[in-house]
């Protein structure tokens, strides 16, 4: 469960988020950030004491300058490399473009797929011409074994429950292929719980003013595009696709819940589903989705299975083909005409995150390329954007942070011998990918052409899903990666023990080979940390050296974790970014005991790296307040109010004010910033909550 940082959108949903909702892009425009080296101290505001709130004291004075650009719902430190990299990456498109490759060639493919999507007049001129047959097909459902069939043919590998933690698609259900929880050798089905538009079940089922106002314009979108498409009446199917939709939630599992894995550990043999969950055909349900053959599956939510298809059956046929039809034009309203297009952003990108414009399209493009041939654009990024030495230098930081790691376990008094053995195993065998793959994605069975936007993503997101189902029951490739150079992010996979840290986050501010080392382990340092520190998490805790899970923890060791991360939890719980909104200290709990682990161990990684010199002062900070700065500067952000509302809701992170406040977990912070009692993030010896 463990993408680091709060935009992260997999491949399948970067697609959907780029082209449907579009917030996600930066502007081109913003002027080159000038060479500094180490902390910026003009971001920091002298007027707010660091006890009372270390965020807008690392970051104020940047905060009350900075300006959310009009087509984001967000700007932070994070934008700036992503703006970089976007950049880049539209460079090589470009490039791509220009080079007239042969076709069948990746870079034909890129070239392609670009220009399919900037091709507006065509997009006009077809309008929905390229839905018809997939509507026709809706709208000749007979019967429930005619819809068992083309809720099949929807299913996708469009979710992903502890790599890049996707839990949400629109399709009725999702279909993840990873290593087997019993079975970590093999890639095992994983299916999970869906068939909601709006990002999470409480969308549809909170009792608040705001969600109030969100379900009545949700409900003016599903009539809008279905009125755009043709369909008669479309307020009153938007009703009944509406009532389904909140039928559906009911049964859906809450995030929290979702993130146990204690609990998702369910396997049923494909001739159970009919006991355990009738109402759907499920034989025609997997033949249409070339499922017949996989004997057994890991079913996340067992329970949302359960109510999902009981509405199958119980729900009129006409509503499930109404929503089967609105499911499908929106999932492609990004690639159909403008009014279509503009119509979803106003939803989504309006409505749900708060940003007045679209994105420039060829962003958007950029987007699209990046989602479905990112390894494509990612094996030239690498070569030319990442040097040997830069890979070098980030390999000894991870073999220091790991090293931090191993005295800290060795050194805890709670843990038994046999516990703190298989922890010390896990970091034997962990796979640390930094800078890009060993192996290449090969794209040849994906068919790209440059006239058919369309039929470019949905023949795309077919490819991935034939691929991974291709891989059932195959041995499991634990140097795989999840994410693409290019991409600004780090993420920890684990089933397959193994971190990877792709070369776009390896670039300043996070990781710059002439900043002191005192800011690269507070920037970089901090978030490699996070990233090993999900290898001994609550989720952790439950997968073994192999990637097994296997409760690999004493009764007592067990104990005492909770007892800690309850502490932890609480303390979150305590956040209240709005007077009706506080954070979930549950649902945000994984990331944020990475965020303590990860800067404590930076911290000693820090130190081990001094190799007893006294720490060089900079700009007037001694070594330790340049770390402690140099982390609150990750998170250095400003927020729109609807999109941080959707973030505190849906989001496993805590937003970036609160992950910057966990400085007050650690002790060394107090003694570098002299930090008294009667200071607001003050915590007293006790309460300062220590996981490793
Ligand atoms: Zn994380």
């Amino acid at each position: 469960m463990m993408r680091f940082m709060l935009r992260f959108f997999p491949w399948n949903t970067a697609v959907y988020a780029l082209i449907t909702l579009a917030p996600l892009f930066a502007n081109s425009q913003s002027a080159p950030a000038p060479e500094i080296h180490g902390i910026v101290v003009a971001h920091l505001d002298g007027a707010v004491k660091p006890g009372d709130d270390f965020f807008h004291y690392a970051n104020g004075d940047w905060i009350k300058h900075a300006e959310i650009p009009a087509d984001r719902s967000y700007i932070g430190t994070w934008d700036t490399l992503e703006d970089l990299s976007r950049k880049r990456t539209a460079g090589l498109i470009e490039e791509a473009a220009k080079a007239n490759a042969p076709a069948g060639s990746n870079s034909r493919k890129i070239a392609d797929l670009y220009n399919s999507y900037m091709d507006e007049a065509g997009i006009e001129a077809k309008g929905v011409a390229p839905l018809r047959p997939q509507l026709d097909a809706i709208a000749a459902i007979g019967d429930q074994h005619d819809l068992a069939r083309a809720l099949g043919e929807t299913l996708r590998a469009d979710v992903d429950a502890l790599n890049n933690t996707n839990f949400h698609t629109a399709n009725l259900f999702g279909l993840w292929v990873a290593p087997g929880f019993n079975d970590s050798e093999h890639y095992a089905a994983y299916l999970m719980q869906g068939g909601l538009v709006m990002p999470d079940r409480e969308y549809y089922l909170a009792d608040s003013q705001s969600m109030r106002e969100i379900r009545a314009k949700y409900q003016a979108h599903v009539s809008t595009l279905l009125k755009l498409a043709g369909f008669s009446d479309p307020e009153l199917r938007a009703q009944h696709i509406i009532e389904l939709e909140h039928a559906i939630a009911e049964k859906h599992l809450s995030l929290a819940d979702e993130q146990d894995v204690k609990k998702a550990n369910n396997p049923w043999k494909q001739a159970d589903f009919a006991a355990n969950a009738p109402g759907l055909d499920w034989a025609e349900y997997f033949r249409a989705a070339g499922l017949s053959s996989q004997a057994s599956f890991i079913v996340w939510q067992p329970t949302a299975f359960t109510g999902e298809s009981a509405l199958v059956a119980s729900t009129a046929l006409d509503t499930w083909k109404d929503w089967l039809a609105f499911h499908l034009i929106d999932a492609y309203a990004g690639v159909l005409p403008k009014v279509f297009a503009d119509e979803s952003f106003g939803f989504f990108g309006k409505t749900l995150s708060g940003t007045p414009e679209q994105r420039p399209r060829w962003q958007r493009g950029v987007g699209v390329v990046d989602g479905l041939l990112g390894d494509a654009v990612g094996q030239i990024y690498a070569q030319r954007y990442f040097s040997p030495e830069a890979k070098a230098q980030a390999e000894a930081m991870v073999a220091n942070l790991i090293s931090a790691f191993r005295h800290r376990i060795e050194a805890l008094a709670w843990m038994d011998p046999a516990t703190k053995a298989e922890a010390q195993a896990k970091l034997t065998t962990l796979y640390v990918g930094i800078g890009y793959p060993e192996t290449w994605r090969d794209y040849s069975a994906y068919e790209i052409k440059a006239d058919d936007i369309f039929g470019n993503i949905s023949r795309g997101r077919l490819f991935y899903y034939h691929r991974d189902v291709a891989r059932l029951g195959l041995p499991v490739d634990r140097k795989e990666w999840t994410m693409e150079p290019q991409t600004v992010n780090a993420v920890n996979l684990p089933l397959q023990n193994a971190l990877s840290f792709p070369a776009a986050i390896l670039q300043p501010p996070f990781f710059d080979p002439q900043a002191p080392a005192a800011v690269n382990y507070g920037a970089i340092g901090a978030i490699i940390g996070h990233e090993i520190s999900h290898t001994f998490d609550t989720e952790g805790s439950a997968f073994d050296s192999k990637g097994r899970v296997r409760d690999w923890w004493k009764p007592a060791d067990l104990a005492h974790f909770n007892a800690a991360t309850a502490r932890l939890a609480a303390q979150y719980d305590t956040y209240k970014p709005f007077p009706d909104l506080a954070l979930n200290g549950k649902q945000t709990l994984a990331e944020n005991i990475a965020d303590v682990a990860g800067i404590s161990a930076a911290y000693d990684g820090y130190h081990a790296s001094l190799a007893g010199k006294a720490a060089p002062p900079d700009k007037g900070f001694s070594g330790d307040q340049q770390f402690f700065i140099a982390f609150g500067q990750n998170w250095g952000s400003k927020e729109r109010e609807a999109a941080l509302r959707e973030e505190v809701m849906t989001d496993s992170h805590s937003p970036d004010e609160f992950r910057a406040a966990t400085v007050r977990n650690i002790d060394a912070w107090y003694a570098a910033f002299n930090v008294r009692l009667g200071e607001k993030l003050y915590l007293a010896p006790p309460d300062r909550v220590r996981i490793w």
